[in-house]
């Protein structure tokens, strides 16, 4: 991961120190740590009427060329509802409609550090699925089938996703 190397307030060069619990990035012309937060992100488990998934096959890194769940990060003055779909609608085509919120996890990533993830679920969707942003193929696959997932985090929404589907 890139690390940080100025104040983004002063431009100052920053320290590592230890301050308030913990190990941070600090300035010390501000005299302040830099604070840092998980980045949000939005994911989407979008089922076809025979109950497969819909998956991405990724065209950027990290983990190019793996399979994931449709989704990225948030923009500023997003809810993650909005975010989740307008990424469903950037990497496949189609509109989606959010049934309801599946769960949430963390992921530490070597790229952009922690990622707190949102991911819901969409089973009323309109539009042909065709690869877009980010995306080199995509197709949907059945729970018993499922190509490598680039990310343990989508690979486990996928699993609790169909494990709660056999409880209920
Ligand atoms: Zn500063």
């Amino acid at each position: 991961m890139r690390q940080k190397t100025y104040c983004h307030f002063c431009a100052h060069p920053l320290r590592e120190k230890y301050a308030e619990g913990r190990m941070r990035l600090f300035c010390d012309r501000c005299n302040e740590p830099l604070y840092e937060n998980p980045i949000p992100a939005a994911c989407v488990i979008l089922t076809n009427p025979q109950n497969q998934v819909l998956l991405v096959k990724r065209s950027v890194e990290p983990k190019k060329n793996l399979w994931c769940l449709p989704g990225g990060f948030m923009e500023l003055g997003e809810t993650p509802q909005q975010s989740a779909m307008r990424e469903l609608r950037e990497e496949t085509g189609l509109r989606g409609r959010i049934e309801r919120l599946l769960g949430t996890d963390s992921h530490s990533s070597a790229f952009y550090g922690t990622v707190t993830l949102i991911c819901f679920l969409v089973r009323k969707y309109e539009g042909e699925p065709e690869p877009g942003d980010d995306a080199c193929d995509l197709a949907f696959f059945a729970p018993d089938n499922l190509p490598e997932i680039a990310f343990a985090v989508h690979q486990k929404f996928i699993r609790d996703y169909y494990q709660s589907m056999m409880i209920s």
